[in-house]
């Protein structure tokens, strides 16, 4: 029998609040960073399966020391068991009645259950010699719905409900994964318009994104609305009218603040609001959503679990909505979240851009297309560039557009040089520093 043998963790960190990438009206200095961890078995072959949480510095101790209390619950286990069913592997992680305590399901501990049921979806799509969005769209639909935990959903979606989705996604799941190898799919940039940036630079860069293929452009709002309004007006001369232009505010306003700023901005014909105010809050978004009508409003990549997208859903507070690949109880709770969005006609806009979110998120945005809804003209997933370099298997971004990755896995692993020299505090990078700028 192959056992997991160990469950091996890194507290890898990139000092990027040096040049302001990443900087938003909430996150003013992100060191983006990651709490990762690897699955290593006794498989002859050296099979292993990578994941990670994505976090933006401090803190990324606390989340890596959550991986690590998960490696009694992991090692010794069998990988031929695990692998044949992810879905009851998942719900043996997120159930322990005593981590339990520390969410339920949402929150750092949350976090890392999700990436290391990651890593295990990241182990068998390896095993099965199939990037991970195959691994996925291969799945029968019966197959999918045993992979999600349906406790707290059936008020909005059944399992049966779910059949009925997957299985009007069967016809044409062939020539859609053509499709797919051959035109990729849509990415939106979020590079040319973070609040640090200068507004020179926000229009360079948002010329450049025009002409290196992208159709949508975010721009970070919240700290000023005399600069938001200005940005905006800057942002829309550099593109012209024909380019999508969606607003991040990353939780900075009140429910009445998000609706009052909104008002002078809606002139710009903004593609959607992301993030207005609390990521808890439903009925506000809902309530902001009513006041700034016809502005579309988003939320999603700090929903903690699948109950809160359902009540988002349920209480038509958001017109799409974010997922993030390292937020949530891993691939099962996402596949219920993808099925839920499907199930009220919700559009799906990814969220990544942190370490390794884009490498991870878009194959799950490919089998929500191969087998969910079937779309995926009508929306996009975002794209930052930067930090793909330390991934062994990085995004490709052609013409606006992700390709389709080809390797077996979920895209997740790292250089191992990366890891080391990124290591906090031990690594090269940070062990020069200054003690203030290290803490
Ligand atoms: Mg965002």
């Amino acid at each position: 029998m192959v056992k997991i043998t160990a469950l091996e963790t890194h507290d890898v960190r990139f000092p990027t609040s040096r040049a302001l990438d990443g900087s938003d009206a909430m996150n003013p200095d992100p060191d983006y960073s990651a709490a990762y961890v690897v699955l290593r078995t006794d498989s002859p072959d050296g099979l292993c399966g990578h994941g990670l949480v994505f976090t933006i510095g401090r803190g990324n101790d606390v989340q890596t020391a959550a991986l690590a209390a998960l490696a009694p619950m992991v090692v010794g286990q069998s990988v031929e068991a695990m692998i044949a069913d992810l879905g009851s592997f998942a719900r043996r992680l997120t159930g322990d009645s005593q981590l339990r305590w520390l969410g339920p399901e949402k929150g750092v501990m949350h976090m890392a259950i999700g990436a290391v049921i990651n890593a295990a979806w990241d182990m068998a799509a390896r095993h099965a010699g199939k990037p991970l969005w195959r691994f996925i769209a291969d799945m029968t639909p019966q197959q999918i719905v045993s992979q999600i935990d349906f406790r707290y959903l059936t008020d909005a979606l059944t399992p049966d409900q779910a059949l009925q989705i997957l299985r009007a996604a069967e016809p044409g799941k062939a020539e859609r994964i053509e499709r797919l190898l051959a035109e990729g799919y849509p990415a939106y940039t979020t590079s040319p318009g973070w609040l640090g940036y200068s507004d020179d630079k926000l229009q360079r860069l948002a010329r450049e994104a025009v002409e290196e293929g992208f159709r949508t452009i975010k721009l970070k709002v919240g700290l000023s609305l005399d600069d938001d309004i200005r940005r905006c007006r800057l942002v829309r001369a550099a593109v012209g009218p024909d380019i999508a232009v969606a607003i991040d505010a990353n939780q900075r306003w009140d429910v009445q603040q998000a609706i009052d700023w909104l008002w002078p901005l809606k002139e710009f014909g903004l593609a959607w609001i992301e993030e207005p105010t609390s990521p808890d809050d439903v009925l506000g978004h809902a309530a902001i959503r009513r006041g700034v009508a016809p502005t579309p409003v988003s939320t999603g990549e700090h929903t903690h679990n699948r109950v809160m997208f359902k009540q988002l859903f349920q209480a038509q507070a958001v017109d799409l909505v974010q997922i993030d690949a390292a937020r949530v109880g891993g691939v099962n709770e996402n596949l219920a979240i993808l099925l839920l969005a499907a199930k009220f006609g919700v559009k799906v806009f990814p969220h990544a851009g942190g370490v390794g979110l884009c490498e991870l998120v878009q194959h799950l945005a490919m089998a929500d297309f191969i087998a969910i809804t079937g779309k995926k003209e009508d929306r996009a997933i975002e794209f930052v560039d930067h930090l793909h370099e330390h991934f062994i298997d990085p995004v490709t971004i052609r013409a606006g557009r992700y390709l389709a990755p080809t390797r077996p896995g979920f895209s997740a692993e790292m250089h191992a040089r990366s890891i080391a020299e990124y290591t906090f505090p031990g690594g090269i990078v940070w062990r020069d520093l200054p003690a203030a700028e290290s803490a």
